[in-house]
């Protein structure tokens, strides 16, 4: 509580007008702490007297005979600072250095209803104010650590919410991995008409579940901080292939003009996380097919050199769709934020697409933004600086899916490392659409034991596994002393990972194919690896 002014007056004795210098002299000179005294008249103040003034005027030559007999009216300072009792001690400090400096010297005299209360002097008030910063220290540094504690509280409230949603997610994923596993196998059985209908609207619905859980694990990763871009050599053409390859006939289906127009450099080799850059391109062109029922989506791919080692990739989704009402526009790059709750109900999805975009693309140092007019459709584009990674050389065209060899005489013998019993059965499932036979492990030590006893031509293993996970397993192998150690090891990793590619390669595994397993990835990546594998026997031998 802040401290008033009649909290902080001195105990000083008052004299009349009519008091005669001496009288103030032997006050002065039997208390050589009084620095102050009042003259009062009838309960008013009428001026002040300071110990310094007072014995410089009578040190004076002839002070001390001319004013000792007068009355003390001759030498006290007839205007002196008066101000109330109940004034806060800080108001006081305000008003003197604004009003009356002069006062910090002289001290001041309280009154209240204009009746004389006591004198201060400036060691009161500076001792007063330095009590009363002294207090306001150790409260602002109370308020400081309670802060400092909620803060924590907070942060920690946060990572929970973000740990639990990763382990949520996780843990819904593995399951519904399993579900659109079967799915693809049972689509691949012999079905009426009826049930295959039932089986598309299984895996339509699975499929969404399955994006809607990624964009959850991703947005509340990108929160904890803990997204980290995987920065490899890509080439920007293939980023454009993949889009058309992808989108072009869900676009048939709308009958919508779908165009990509590559400008520039894409044939040359940048460095940057090409699977985030498709996320964000995928999603706008994703949204714009979704919102646009006739016309066109163009997407745009622009370089922008700077200097010869960098350059900014500008990409462009322009759609003659809904558009987006100017009301609407405000946030849209907020997670949960749809424009219409009408034409989303129509056409599904989240409201976390944009708002994942917008962290990604500035986490790659990037902006983005888009212009739009309800009615006349909308334009989305964002911008990334990339490193040039190698000049104007093509990237060897990535292989054309091949087709699995049907199993002959002499069938690959492969093992699968898998702790999930579901996915064991739908790798195995995929395996056996191509006639080919698997055995299964439950962990890494059990692989490993597995390519010790029987010699294995292909080795597809689970990265997070009990006792020995994937990673662990693979450089164990590779450490082996026998001809097992070569074996090809494909990984089956969990969207969820970032580096994976990366740890993949470090850890001495031939590929990777990222679960949900996609049956064609599988059987394309099982092909390399056992293509490559002939070659390199056949150069051994
Ligand atoms: P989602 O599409 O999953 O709802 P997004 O974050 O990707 O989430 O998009 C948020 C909202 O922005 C959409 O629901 C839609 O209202 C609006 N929107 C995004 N892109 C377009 C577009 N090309 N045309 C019209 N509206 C769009």
């Amino acid at each position: 509580m802040s401290r008033l002014v009649r909290d902080v007056l001195v105990d000083a004795p008052t004299v009349a007008p009519a008091a005669r210098g001496e009288e103030v002299y032997d006050l002065f000179s039997h208390d050589d702490d009084l620095l102050v005294v009042a003259v009062v008249d009838n309960r008013k103040p009428v001026g002040l007297v300071t110990r310094d003034q007072f014995f410089l005027r009578m040190a004076d030559r002839h002070g001390r005979a001319l004013f000792s007999k007068r009355p003390i009216t001759y030498l006290m300072n007839k205007e002196p600072l008066i101000v109330e009792a109940g004034l806060p001690v800080e108001e006081l400090n305000t008003q003197i250095v604004r009003d009356k400096p002069s006062a910090l010297m002289d001290g001041f005299i309280a009154v209240r209803q204009g009746e004389f209360v006591g004198v201060g002097t400036s060691l009161e008030l500076f001792t007063a104010m330095a009590r009363e910063s002294e207090e306001r220290n150790h409260k602002l540094s109370a308020l400081t650590e309670q802060l400092g504690r909620a803060r924590i509280e907070a942060l920690a409230a946060s990572k929970a919410k973000s740990d639990f949603l990763a382990t949520m997610s996780h843990e819904i994923r593995t399951p519904l991995n399993g579900v659109l596993g079967i799915t693809q196998l049972l689509a691949a059985t012999r079905l009426d008409k009826d049930q295959s209908e039932f089986v598309r609207v299984i895996d339509d619905s699975g499929q969404i579940l399955m994006r809607l859980l990624n964009d959850i694990l991703d947005l509340s990763k990108i929160e904890a901080g803990k997204m980290e871009l995987d920065i490899q050599p890509f080439e920007p053409g293939q980023l454009a292939r993949d889009a058309q390859t992808l989108w072009q006939a869900r676009a048939d289906q709308k009958t919508v003009d779908f165009t990509i127009e590559v400008n520039g450099a894409a044939e040359r080799e940048f460095r940057g996380d090409a699977v985030r850059l498709k996320q964000v391109l995928f999603n706008l062109i994703g949204n714009a097919i979704k919102f646009t029922d006739e016309g066109t989506v163009d997407v745009s791919m622009a370089f922008h050199d700077i200097g010869r080692k960098r350059s900014v990739m500008r990409l462009e989704v322009h759609d003659t769709g809904c558009g987006i009402c100017s009301s609407a526009q405000d946030g849209l790059f907020s997670a949960f934020t749809q424009a219409d709750a009408d034409t989303t109900r129509r056409h599904g999805g989240s409201g976390l697409g944009l708002a994942i975009c917008k962290r990604l693309v500035e986490l790659m140092g990037g902006t983005i933004g888009f212009r739009s007019a309800e009615g006349e459709g909308s334009v989305f584009w964002f911008e990334v600086p990339l490193q040039v990674h190698k000049a104007g050389e093509t990237v060897a065209p990535a292989p054309s899916t091949p087709h699995v060899e049907q199993a002959t005489a002499s069938a690959p013998r492969i093992l699968i490392a898998e702790d999930n019993a579901v996915n064991q059965a739908v790798a195995q499932g995929f395996l056996k659409l191509k006639g080919l036979e698997a055995d299964c492990v439950d962990d890494g030590k059990q692989a490993l034991e597995a390519v010790r006893a029987r010699a294995y031509d292909l080795v597809l293993m689970d990265m997070e596994m009990p006792v020995m996970d994937g990673l662990e397993a693979t450089r164990a192998i590779r450490d082996l002393q026998s001809d097992a150690a070569t074996v090809p090891i494909i990984a089956l990793t969990a969207h969820a990972l970032s580096g994976v590619a990366e740890r993949c390669r470090a850890a001495g595994m031939n590929a990777h194919v990222a679960k949900p397993i996609d049956r064609e990835a599988l059987f394309a990546a099982i092909n390399e690896a056992l293509a490559m594998d002939r070659r390199v026997n056949r150069k051994a031998a």
